[in-house]
């Protein structure tokens, strides 16, 4: 048989794609994926104490684009739920984003307007013109001492670079608070899949356009199938046989623990800020999902550079490399490449998917 398109990668970008491909353009679309289930890193499933984990760590779901909810609200319903998340530092736990809390708490204060907050990092924060990294960036909004404590080591250990050597773009994700919200994120769309992430993506691609073959790799089918048009949405320097190079990709060793206690932890994730534990957070799923059973599940991860491809690494090296890749995307026809391993960019689900359906609109 014969495709219009064929989609490598069953992730948010591949989903989007091929469901839009279907339902609105009539196409008939495979989507393969060389792992045993569709999700990509948002592929959710019960474990066998029945409790629904993220098989590659935490997914929250958060967005300001309404037409992203509004999308993918065609597949799903909603769980309100607004994410938090502490920092073990020493024997004592604090919020994170840093907030009117932590600062109190860290350098017993009392401070009870935002302007008393403002006037204290004032005091402490180092001027950073212009700002060429991750620690600038913190540097200059909170000062040194908070900068070493909350972010220096967890970078090292998630990155293995310094935070000086890190785009400005990674840290600068975690805002600074002056008031005592202690919410992870501010968007006006905090909410997970009602029946978790894999039913919503079962949604999405069930189509009589769509044909599914999981554990197939693109490179070894490549001169066997049929198609019109490619969209890939894997590493991009595999597509182009590393012929500039390797882009540096980190991956996640993850350490799963089911407890005999109804929950562990206070929030949903704990991240250790200190060098002295390898691990970089512990998720309790149940907080996430809202699930209630009798023990709880928690996985603990390590960050290393082998396995599977999980954040773009984003430092002035990988740029320049992908740019040479990207100069090579420009000269063929017929493949569109989108996605968060395919243009190489830290994108949240929302971004991915907002990047997907602008690129369906304006290519397809
Ligand atoms: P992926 O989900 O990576 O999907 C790509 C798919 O392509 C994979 O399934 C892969 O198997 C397949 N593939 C690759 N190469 C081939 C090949 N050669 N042949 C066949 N198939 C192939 N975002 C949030 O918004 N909120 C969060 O809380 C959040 N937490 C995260 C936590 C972690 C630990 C990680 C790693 C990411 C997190 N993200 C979060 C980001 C989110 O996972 C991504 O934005 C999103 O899943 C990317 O979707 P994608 O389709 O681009 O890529
Ligand atoms: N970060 C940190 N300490 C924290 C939280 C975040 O140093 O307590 C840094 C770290 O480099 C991390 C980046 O900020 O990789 C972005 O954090 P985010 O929580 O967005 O990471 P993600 O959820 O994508 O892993």
């Amino acid at each position: 048989m014969k495709y219009d398109f064929l989609i490598v990668g069953a992730g948010f970008a591949g989903s989007v794609m091929a469901e839009r491909l279907a339902s609105q353009l009539n196409k008939k679309v495979l989507v393969i994926d060389k792992r045993n289930h569709i999700g990509g890193n948002a592929f959710d499933e019960y474990d066998k104490n029945g409790i629904l984990i993220h098989r590659y760590g935490p997914h929250i779901f958060h967005t300001n684009n309404e037409k992203v909810f509004k999308y993918l609200s065609l597949f799903t319903d909603w769980e309100f739920y607004e994410h938090k998340v502490l920092a073990k530092l020493g024997e004592d736990y604090y919020p994170i984003p840093i907030n009117r809390t932590t600062i109190n708490k860290l350098y017993k204060a009392n401070f009870t307007t935002n302007d008393e907050v403002k006037e204290f990092l004032n005091s402490k924060k180092e001027r950073r013109y212009p700002i060429r990294n991750s620690e600038d960036i913190i540097v200059n909004q909170v000062g040194y001492d908070l900068f070493e404590k909350f972010f220096k080591h967890y970078t090292k250990k998630q990155w293995n670079i310094e935070p000086k050597d890190l785009s400005p773009a990674v840290c600068g994700r975690v805002p600074v608070r002056f008031d005592n919200d202690d919410r992870y994120f501010t968007d006006k769309y905090q909410f997970m899949p009602k029946d978790g992430y894999t039913k919503m993506f079962e949604r999405m691609l069930t189509h009589k356009n769509i044909e599914i073959r999981l554990n197939t790799d693109y490179f070894d089918i490549l001169s066997d199938e049929k198609y019109n048009f490619l969209i890939y949405t894997g590493p991009i320097d595999r597509f182009f046989n590393y012929k500039y190079g390797k882009l540096p990709y980190r991956s996640i060793r993850f350490e799963w623990k089911n407890l005999n206690i109804e929950k562990v932890q206070p929030v949903g994730v704990v991240n250790y800020v200190d060098p002295n534990k390898a691990y970089t957070r512990v998720t309790e799923y149940k907080h996430l999902t809202m699930q209630n059973t009798r023990t709880t599940t928690i996985s603990y991860e390590y960050t290393q550079a082998d396995g599977e491809p999980y954040y773009p690494v984003p430092t002035e090296e990988s740029h320049a490399t992908y740019h040479k890749y990207q100069h090579e995307v420009r000269k063929i026809n017929n493949v569109i490449f989108t996605g968060r391993l395919a243009t190489y960019q830290y994108y949240n689900m929302d971004q991915v998917v907002g990047a997907a359906l602008k690129q369906f609109e304006e290519y397809l």
